[in-house]
């Protein structure tokens, strides 16, 4: 970790006059609180200060009525973690760091979702056990004629020319990634028109869900440079693929040298170990209440459906990329390392440290029950009948938001693992989006209905 002095010395020599100290709240954004370079030295030591109320805010930008915050609670401090500071290539002249919010008494708040996400590895350490995750984030590159906002290319999947229309925006980011430390494994010129996928190396699951708020900002800066915009809302156009944010997680031993999801002897022959069948036992039971912290707003819902890549139904399979957890088949040579589960709920709307702590926590309750995941599926749920999934157990997914909310409510294990006030002002803050959505007439009921009736 770079120490306060350290980091005192670079910014002089980079010439940064602003660094931004950002926090992840309930409302799925990144957002920052500034501070000139000269009251960076107290502003590490102290933090930010910033209202309470904003862990009652909506990403509808909207303070919920029901929050337990307001603008009369008093402040938060962003607590800024050292190891995170980085220079921001793509505005010349700042700087940031990712932190927490913690309490006046500088203690981390049990409201944090990173804190959470800290909390939940420090369990699995107990356990002996050091998950290690990576986020693998689709989007779309757009562009705005005026108010109409359409795709920036239309190239089909993984075009080799596609590669070149997108490149020079493209190879910014990926230098700009690189030079914030996130580690860029591979480029995917996905399904969708004008969609893209860049696959982050795996680490340890606090710097994966960094690398995944880093990302989404760098995109979106790099793409104001190049007149361009990106969009992270997981089904943006009727018709085209949705973006997702499949999180690929594992645990390995404590020092991090041995994958404890390989097992050559696996019986059932995909070279996986009980404690990675069991981590998705886990996760299985608690899918559709942990949904709504992967898959977060209203149109999260219109990306999960049957028959599109994405998953519907609670299920896992092997190399199966319908199913919602998937085994990925390992390379040969690999020697266990890349065993891993490929969680595809997820959509990049979520706040990554409360998708990956809560998917952590339900697969770590799974090894410590040692619960029994059942037969994984080798079919496509979407071309099996309700009657055959209902022979073979397999459920749906939540369908709507509304629904993952119930859901969650249902499941007692969430509230005890993200403790009362963030389980309980998360929830209020997609009711409140919720609600709204649900009382818009929309275009589709007025061309519909509107002659009709
Ligand atoms: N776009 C698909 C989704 O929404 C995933 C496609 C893939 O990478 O398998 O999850
Ligand atoms: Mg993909």
């Amino acid at each position: 970790m770079p120490t306060a002095e350290q980091i005192l010395k670079i910014v002089k020599d980079e010439g940064i006059n602003i660094v931004k100290f950002l926090w992840m709240g309930n409302d799925m954004i990144s957002r920052a609180m500034a501070t000139h370079v000269d009251f960076l030295e107290e502003s590490m030591n102290s933090g930010i200060g910033i209202t309470r109320g904003m862990q009652s805010f909506n990403a509808l930008d909207l303070l919920v009525p029901s929050g337990r915050f307001g603008p009369e609670s008093s402040e938060f401090r962003i607590v800024p973690d050292l190891n995170t500071f980085a220079c921001v290539p793509y505005a010349p002249g700042s700087a940031r760091f990712i932190g927490e919010l913690w309490e006046p008494e500088m203690k981390p708040s049990s409201t944090d979702s990173r804190y959470y996400l800290r909390r939940i590895l420090e369990q699995a350490e107990k356990m002996n056990f050091r998950p290690m995750a990576s986020c693998e984030i689709e989007f779309y590159i757009l562009r705005k004629d005026g108010d109409k906002v359409s795709p920036y290319i239309s190239e089909k999947f993984g075009t080799s020319h596609g590669y070149d229309l997108v490149n020079e925006f493209m190879q910014e980011c990926v230098d700009c990634m690189s030079k914030m430390g996130v580690r860029l494994e591979r480029l995917k010129k996905e399904y969708g028109h004008s969609q893209v996928e860049p696959t982050i190396k795996y680490a340890g699951a606090l710097k994966a869900a960094d690398d995944a708020v880093t990302l989404r900002d760098v995109v979106k800066g790099v793409a104001a440079r190049h007149g361009l915009f990106v969009t992270f809302m997981p089904k943006p156009f009727q018709g085209l693929a949705g973006s997702g944010n499949h999180l690929h997680l594992s645990l390995f031993d404590v020092k991090g040298d041995r994958n404890l999801f390989y097992d050559k002897n696996d019986r059932r022959k995909y070279d996986f170990s009980e404690t990675g069948y069991h981590f998705i036992g886990g996760l299985m039971k608690h899918m559709k209440g942990v949904t709504v912290f992967g898959a977060p707003i209203s149109n999260s819902y219109k990306r999960l459906l049957p028959g599109t890549w994405s998953p519907a139904h609670v299920c896992y399979g092997y190399d199966n990329r319908a199913a919602a957890i998937r085994i990925p088949s390992l390379l040969s040579t690999s020697g266990g390392e890349g065993s891993r589960v490929e969680y595809r709920v997820p959509d990049p709307s979520a706040n990554p440290y409360l998708a990956i702590g809560t998917a952590l926590a339900a697969g770590l309750d799974g090894v410590s029950k040692k619960t029994d995941p059942g037969e994984p599926l080798t079919a496509d749920p979407a071309r099996m009948s309700d009657a055959q999934l209902e022979k073979l157990g397999v459920e749906y997914l939540p369908r709507t938001l509304g629904e993952a909310i119930a859901e969650a409510k249902k499941d007692s294990f969430l509230k005890e693992t993200l403790g009362e006030v963030l389980f309980e002002e998360y929830l209020k803050a997609r009711e409140s989006e919720w609600k709204s959505y649900r009382e818009q007439v929309t275009e589709w009921e007025i061309a519909n209905y509107l002659t009709t009736f």
